[in-house]
């Protein structure tokens, strides 16, 4: 067991700057608070300012130094605005997925007790296949994913193995099992029956393994009809990548705001956590951001880590959020009027009494 963890900080573009340091802010308090020895921080470039230092948006010494730790925090990144030059990496964050094959990505929607929520009670965590799927982009057989073979015509294929279904469906009952015991398989298996009926079957066959969690399975349209009406009653939902993307959002938003929904994508070697939301320039800069979803993607990663400390270190950062938001310090998109800086100082100071 390590006592004393190395974490990547990849500050990212936008608001990046702003909430990632808000991250490491209030994890280092939980660290402490929890007795643990201090996380060692790695600050690595990456995005618009690695453009500007390093010549590309995700320079190679940031990549080797990555596959060093045990994971990192990534910031948000608007690839949309880097310059023409830089496509080929155009995507930092599913360029690392992809390379250090964080084949799941695991996005918590939870609604905080006292903010407003559209789905009052909801509480499910979507954890999405991120490696393959209807993503071919994303998949092994890449450059065969999609493709226009006439100028009018452009085809995309769908990707799904075995061994890819086999690991995301192992995660999901694992995590079923520490949670509610209940796990929805979605799919469109009345129509892509080949595809996404695999990854159904696969599902259900791991299911045996697991007796004592109870399965059910959705159709994706169905599905978010379900989590609107009532998105209270589900607990872990597992996915491909593109069903896994577009629910994660909605479930995120039934929560509360995006300002609030984590995710970390893993591997059994590493982990990054990475806010749902995007770098969100309209409110760059100004103090404005919220920084909650870093912070709580941060405790992902912490309990991700997986030793006792860091554990429970992670706790701590959730009940410290919890506390912090029910005393009514909230950032603007919750209707508070606390900045980013004075949220986080809020929540680091909260964890400190916790203990
Ligand atoms: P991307 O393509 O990078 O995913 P996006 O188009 O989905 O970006 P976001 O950057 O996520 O957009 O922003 C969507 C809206 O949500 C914006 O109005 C933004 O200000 C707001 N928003 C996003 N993140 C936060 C946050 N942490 N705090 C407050 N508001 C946020
Ligand atoms: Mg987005």
């Amino acid at each position: 067991m390590a006592d004393n963890h190395r974490l990547g900080v990849l500050a990212g573009d936008g608001i990046g700057p702003e909430i990632v340091p808000a991250a490491v802010q209030v994890l280092d308090a939980a660290v402490a608070a929890a007795g643990g020895a201090p996380i060692e921080w790695v600050p690595l470039p990456v995005g618009a300012e690695a453009i500007a230092t390093h010549g590309s948006a995700l320079p190679p010494v940031t990549l080797e130094t990555l596959g060093q730790l045990d994971g990192w925090l990534l910031g948000p990144h608007d690839s949309a605005a880097y310059p023409q030059e830089h496509r080929a990496r155009l995507n930092p964050s599913g360029f690392l997925r992809k390379h250090f094959d964080l084949f799941a990505n695991i996005r918590p929607a939870k609604a905080f007790e006292g903010t407003p929520a559209l789905v009052p009670g909801l509480d499910l965590v979507v954890v999405r296949e991120n490696t393959e799927g209807f993503y071919a982009d994303r998949s092994t057989y890449r450059g065969t994913g999609e493709y226009m073979p006439t100028a009018d015509v452009a085809i995309a294929m769908g990707i799904f193995t075995r061994p890819a279904i086999e690991r995301i469906a192992r995660q999901a009952f694992e995590l079923a099992m520490r949670r509610r015991k209940h796990l929805t398989i979605v799919h469109k298996a009345n129509v892509l029956r080949l595809t996404t009926g695999f990854f159904r079957d696969i599902c259900r066959e791991l299911a045996a393994g697991y007796p004592e969690v109870r399965v059910d399975d959705f159709h994706i349209d169905a599905m978010t009809v379900h989590l609107v009406r009532h998105g209270a009653d589900f607990d872990v939902l597992v996915t491909e990548n593109m069903f896994g993307d577009i629910l994660s959002d909605l479930a995120g938003e039934l929560a509360g705001s995006l300002g609030i929904a984590p995710s970390v994508n893993a591997s059994h070697e590493h982990a990054m956590a990475q806010a749902a939301h995007g770098s969100a320039p309209d409110i760059a800069g100004r103090d404005l951001a919220n920084p909650t979803a870093m912070i709580a993607s941060g405790a992902m990663l912490l309990d991700w880590l997986g030793d006792d400390l860091s554990k429970r270190a992670a706790d701590l950062v959730e009940r410290g959020l919890r506390v912090t938001v029910s005393r009514g310090v909230r950032t603007a998109d919750l209707g508070g009027r606390a900045g980013t800086a004075e949220f986080a100082g809020a929540v680091a100071a909260a964890v400190g009494e916790l203990t």
